[in-house]
Formats: structure tokens, C-alpha cells, sequence
């Protein structure tokens, strides 16, 4: 493993340990719950959107350490940008997981360190569930995401 292997490593053990945004927020506008039968991973998020922007988030729940860290730096990366921003962060970091072409990660800041998961397909799903649920909260789908 080279170093920035382990740099990589050492930033998804350390959110996935400690979370960023972790919990339930009281005064929500928009919530949502994702799961993922094929690991066990189970998270929902709640959000307050104030004029098209996302303005606090949090997510609760349990899943595996791939999971975990994919949420807590996703919420890192989204808090306070808008409703269309986070669109976009989804497809570059959906498409940086399932695309072959190399694109322009810079945007996705610490959460591209994820980009090896690609590497192992049964983590995929593990990796883009927080991005799915956090998709459905914007759109207030109140049912629940499955990756399956
Ligand atoms: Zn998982």
C-alpha cells in the first residue's frame, strides 16, 4: 500500500469512528431513510432547507465503516451549499463509482477518497447509500431507498 493509500485509509477509519454530523435534527424540513439489505446498512437524514439551500443536516443510523464515512463526509461536503450544488456533487461523485471515464473530482473535496471503493463492486452500494437517501430528503420521498 502506498502512502496516499493509507492517508485514504486513515481519513474513512477516523469518520467512521468518530462521525461528523451525527444524530437527529429537531426543527426539520425534509427527512428520508435508506437501506441496503446486501450489508445491513441503515441510515436516515434529516435536513433544513431555507430557500433552496441546505442550510444544517444530520444522519443516524448503522452500517459498515464504507458506509459510515461516506456519510459523515458527505454532510461535511454539502452543509450550506444549494439544492443544485448538491445535485451535482451527486452525479460527479455517482459517476466517479460506477464511470470508467476520469473526471474532475476537486469538487468532491475529502469525500473522492472514496474512489477506491470502486475497486470492490459489493461496497459500491455501501458508499452511495448516504448520497441516494440524501437525494430523496431533497426531494421529500417520503419513501424509505432501497439500493436493491
Ligand atoms: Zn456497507
Amino acid at each position: 500500500m502506498n502512502e496516499l493509500d493509507e492517508l485514504y485509509q486513515q481519513i474513512i477509519i477516523d469518520h467512521s469512528r468518530t462521525p461528523k454530523n451525527f444524530g437527529n435534527l429537531e426543527s426539520k424540513t425534509n427527512t428520508a431513510c435508506g437501506n441496503n439489505p446486501l450489508c445491513g446498512d441503515s441510515i436516515s437524514i434529516d435536513m433544513i432547507i431555507k430557500q433552496e439551500n441546505l442550510s444544517d443536516l444530520k444522519f443516524n443510523g448503522h452500517g459498515c465503516a464504507v458506509c459510515i464515512s461516506s456519510a459523515s463526509l458527505m454532510t461535511q461536503l454539502v452543509k450550506e451549499k444549494s439544492c443544485q450544488e448538491v445535485k451535482e456533487l451527486f452525479e460527479l461523485f455517482h459517476n466517479m463509482l460506477t464511470k470508467d471515464e476520469d473526471s474532475d473530482l476537486t469538487k468532491l473535496q475529502k469525500t473522492a477518497v472514496l474512489k477506491g471503493v470502486k475497486e470492490f463492486p459489493i461496497r459500491i452500494k455501501c458508499a452511495t447509500l448516504p448520497w441516494h437517501t440524501l437525494m430523496a430528503a431533497i426531494n421529500n420521498n417520503i419513501e424509505s431507498v432501497t439500493t436493491e
